[in-house]
């Protein structure tokens, strides 16, 4: 396979090209068959949407959950976005598979509140394509006014990449998406390289803090100082900060005495399929006593 080529490769050193071409070659062959694969799974509607829950730090209450897809693969099981959203990127597919994230997100969200359950936002990501390269604001405006759910019900996740890659357009959309009532997050912030001078223009509500920073708090000392850095900037901008991957009490006892106001990760739960979902929303708790104790 791929990697056992790679690992040869490196291994043999002298032939090294060979075993390199083999490997891309596996590669490519592999990004076919799973492209195949994708055009399939969007005809017979083989994605699913788990939802992660975000809960506000203070309340212990359940503000909102995000939106990831899954693949459920009739060999290979349930395949992570990880594994496909970037092949569908770059064989032009994300367009569709995004917007019907986005779809279902507004259904799911609406479908929750007729059962009568407590109102929460549902925040979904998008890639730079679905950004740049059609009337998102409109297609957007049309699925909201399908399932008739409110925009501030709905959050959009975009990278500092996406941003970065145009910019001034960038401003633009979002104070569209935002005239309409959209909630705007920032995804992964601290990864990319975004300017900081453009965080005011784009009126974005919210920062999350990227789980890279936050696996090694409080324990590493500048992994805790950029953490305190991001939530501080949030603060004085005047947005919403979230704290992504959070898996220990070590790490919600720091958050929490730094001020950071949410916080999404295995310790609250694991991304859970919407029927579950539904009933813990139902039941209306969410965290254990040890955590806020
Ligand atoms: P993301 O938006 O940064 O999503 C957070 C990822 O962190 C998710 O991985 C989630 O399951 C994982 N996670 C959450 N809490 C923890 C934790 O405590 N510990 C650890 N180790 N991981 C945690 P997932 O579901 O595999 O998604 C990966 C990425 O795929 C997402 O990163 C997002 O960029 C992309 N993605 C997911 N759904 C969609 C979609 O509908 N459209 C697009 N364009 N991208 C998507
Ligand atoms: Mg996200
Ligand atoms: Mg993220
Ligand atoms: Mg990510």
């Amino acid at each position: 396979n791929a990697d056992a080529a790679m690992y040869h490769a490196k291994e043999s050193g002298r032939n090294n090209y060979q075993f390199y071409t083999a490997d891309m070659n596996a590669r490519a062959s592999e990004i076919l068959l799973v492209e195949s694969q994708l055009r399939r799974a969007l005809e017979r509607d083989e994605f699913v949407l788990h939802y992660q829950p975000q809960v506000d730090m203070r309340s212990g209450r359940l503000v909102g959950v995000e939106a990831l897809i899954r693949w459920q693969h009739p060999e290979r099981g349930l395949v992570g976005p990880n594994q496909f959203i970037p092949i569908a990127e770059e064989r032009g597919l994300i367009a569709a598979i995004g917007n019907w994230a986005l779809r279902e997100a507004c259904r799911q969200n609406k479908a929750w509140q007729r059962a009568g359950l407590p109102a929460i936002e549902v925040a979904v990501n998008l890639s730079a394509l679905q950004f740049h390269h059609q009337d998102i604001a409109n297609f957007i405006a049309a699925q909201l006014a399908e399932f008739e759910l409110d925009a501030c019900h709905l959050c959009l996740e975009v990278t500092e990449s996406i941003i970065m890659e145009d910019a001034e357009s960038t401003v633009s959309t979002m104070s569209v998406l935002k005239q309409m009532g959209l909630r705007l997050a920032i995804d992964d912030f601290g990864t990319g390289y975004s300017s900081l001078s453009y965080l005011k223009r784009f009126k974005a509500d919210k920062l999350k803090i990227d789980r890279s920073f936050v696996a090694d708090v409080p324990g590493d000392s500048d992994d805790s100082a950029i953490t305190r850095a991001v939530i501080s900037l949030a603060r004085n901008l005047n947005l919403q900060v979230i704290a992504e991957g959070v898996e220990t009490a070590a790490q919600w006892q720091f958050l929490q005495s730094e001020g950071c106001d949410e916080v999404q990760g295995y310790l609250i739960s694991r991304p859970l399929p919407a029927a579950e979902l539904g009933l813990r929303l139902a039941a209306g708790e969410w965290l254990g006593r040890e955590i806020l104790a």
